[in-house]
């Protein structure tokens, strides 16, 4: 398995472990948000409630105020008619009292509207006997008004009704006009009377203040009910506050700051730099588009380095090839690094073999050879590689007759050591592999590489004229020519 796949799959693993979605983190922030949003509709909405019903009990006690005041009033309002009637027996004051108690009623209506109002059952009690004791009062004004009445000489049919109904017991009626009038005035205005009304008044003001005590109780306590409830909703600001901080942390941490890097690492990337994996952290949505990338990157520069090798090494025996060795051979000939030997070998009658067994078994063979040529090479320094075809070569730094002799020795003995079974044919009768071998030594005069190659090849030519399999040298083929 290559690195690049590897390092895929081991951060797809960790991606696995501390994987953050962040289609599962917006899911997530709508949901509370949607829940934070009902509950703050729902607390404003108990909030509004509490207030209006503030409002209402405000309302009511104030007209429940009234009614009592107005059943206070009432009743004061008749005392003052019997006391001035009997002060003065002025007809006039006897008709308004009874106007009140027949027409205006204000009494009964301020009762009708206590009880219409929604009060406990004994504040309605008390409500109901405050109005009988008023009631029970009047029996004695009656009594009053009709002392005074008979005083002034109103005759029985020209009395209000419940005047004329109310029969004087003997002793009223033996007493003479002034005396009926005097009893009425003492009476009226005497201590039993008052205590009488101070009694009413006071009941009266018992049930006004339990009332007023109970309105602000229950206003005492939807106050604290609308301060819990502003409390709740406080909480859930915070709450929503510290969800949105998060959030856009979140968001910094696992979005903007994966991608800054990102934008970064690519953007400081040079051409010649090597590849640098992208930084996989953040939500998952990123960390697979940076495992992507890196797996993407890796194969990129994988297949580039195949191809910046194949410039230099030859496709087939994966040796050097010329190119490697032309640019070796020239910076060594720049730098005047000499003696340098060289060798160019050839195999033998390799065109019979190709045209025998055919180009596939011709290429192994090729195979072979190269490694042979290559062993053959000292591993000091040099280089062997192909140069075209079937011919090879091996470069030497330092060399001398005897290295280069070595050195193709080598050679030839290598090449004899391939057997058919290397080459994939086994059953093959006659097989040998052969190679002849030119050698030339450079000792620092003035050349290229070219020139050098053709010295090569010259005993190389030679090599093959004199029965193949062996090495010949140029320094001799100079002599000898
Ligand atoms: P000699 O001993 O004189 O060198 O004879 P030779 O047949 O080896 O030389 P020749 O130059 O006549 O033939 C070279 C042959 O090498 C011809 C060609 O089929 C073969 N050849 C060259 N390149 C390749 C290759 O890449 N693969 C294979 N299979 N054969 C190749
Ligand atoms: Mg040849
Ligand atoms: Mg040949």
């Amino acid at each position: 398995m290559t690195d690049a796949k590897q390092d895929g799959k081991r951060s797809h693993g960790e991606h696995r472990r501390a994987s953050v979605s962040i289609r599962l983190l917006n899911a997530l922030l709508l949901v509370v948000c949607l829940l934070l949003i009902l509950f703050s509709l729902f607390e404003l909405q108990r909030t509004t409630r509490y207030a209006h019903s503030l409002y209402q009990l405000e309302q009511e006690r104030q007209r429940c105020d009234m009614a009592i005041q107005k059943l206070m009033d009432g009743s004061d309002y008749l005392t003052t008619q019997v006391q001035q009637y009997v002060v003065t027996g002025e007809r006039r004051y006897m008709d308004n009292y009874w106007r009140e108690i027949y027409e205006t009623k204000s009494r009964e209506m301020a009762l009708l509207t206590i009880l219409s109002m929604n009060i406990t059952t004994a504040e309605r009690e008390a409500a109901q006997a405050g109005k009988q004791e008023s009631d029970a009062l009047m029996k004695g004004e009656i009594w009053a008004m009709r002392m005074v009445a008979e005083s002034t000489g109103i005759e029985e049919t020209d009395m209000p009704a419940a005047v004329a109904a109310l029969q004087l017991p003997p002793v009223d009626v033996a007493k003479s006009a002034q005396e009926k009038r005097d009893t009425a005035i003492a009476f009226v205005f005497g201590p039993d009377y008052s205590v009488y009304k101070d009694t009413i008044r006071g009941n009266v003001n018992a049930f006004r203040n339990e009332i007023a005590s109970r309105y602000a109780a229950e206003a005492l306590s939807t106050l604290e009910k609308t301060e819990r409830t502003t409390k709740f909703m406080a909480g859930g600001l915070v709450v929503f506050l510290a969800l949105l901080a998060g959030s856009v942390i979140g968001f910094a941490r696992l979005v903007v700051f994966p991608l800054v890097g990102f934008s970064n690492a690519l953007s400081e990337r040079n051409e010649e730099e090597h590849f640098v994996p992208l930084e996989e952290k953040g939500v998952s949505e990123i960390r697979r588009f940076a495992e992507a990338f890196n797996i993407l990157s890796a194969q990129v520069e994988q297949k580039t380095r195949r191809l910046e090798r194949m410039g230099y090494v030859d496709y087939l025996t994966e040796v050097p090839n010329r190119a490697s060795i032309t640019q070796y051979v020239t910076s060594l000939i720049e730098q005047d690094q000499h003696p340098l030997g060289l060798l160019i070998i050839d195999i033998d009658n390799f065109k019979i073999f190709n045209d025998t067994y055919g180009h596939a078994l011709g290429d192994q063979v090729l195979r072979q050879v190269a490694k042979a040529v290559c062993a053959a090479q000292p591993e000091e320094s040099g280089i062997a590689g192909r140069l075209c075809g079937e011919e090879f070569i091996v470069a030497m730094q330092n060399a001398n007759e005897q290295t280069l002799q070595k050195t193709a020795e080598a050679a030839l003995q290598n090449v004899r050591r391939i057997t058919k079974a290397d080459v994939g044919l086994p059953n093959l009768k006659d097989f040998h592999i052969t190679v002849s071998v030119g050698g030339m030594l450079w000792r620092g005069e003035p050349t290229n590489f070219i020139l050098l190659l053709s010295q090569a090849d010259k005993a190389l030519y030679v090599s093959k004229g004199t029965g193949k399999d062996k090495y010949t040298f140029y320094d001799d083929v100079k002599e000898t020519a």
